[in-house]
C-alpha cells in the first residue's frame, strides 16, 4: 500500500516510469520524473523528497 505522491502537485508517483536507480547502504534510490517537471527521489518504498530541475 504504496501511496506514493509528488510533494509539489500530488499526482501519484506510481504513474511515472523510474529514469534511474542506484544501490545505496540503505535501499535502492530511485528518481521518477513527475508530470509536473519534478524529480521524486525515492528510497525503497518511500518518496523522501523532490527536486525542481526547471
Ligand atoms: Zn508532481
Amino acid at each position: 500500500m504504496n501511496t506514493e505522491s509528488c510533494p509539489r502537485c500530488g499526482r501519484p508517483a506510481e504513474e511515472s516510469a523510474p529514469a534511474s536507480r542506484h544501490r545505496t547502504g540503505e535501499g535502492t534510490l530511485s528518481y521518477r520524473r513527475c508530470a509536473c517537471g519534478s524529480w521524486l527521489v525515492r528510497l525503497g518504498e518511500h518518496v523522501i523528497g523532490a527536486t525542481g530541475t526547471h
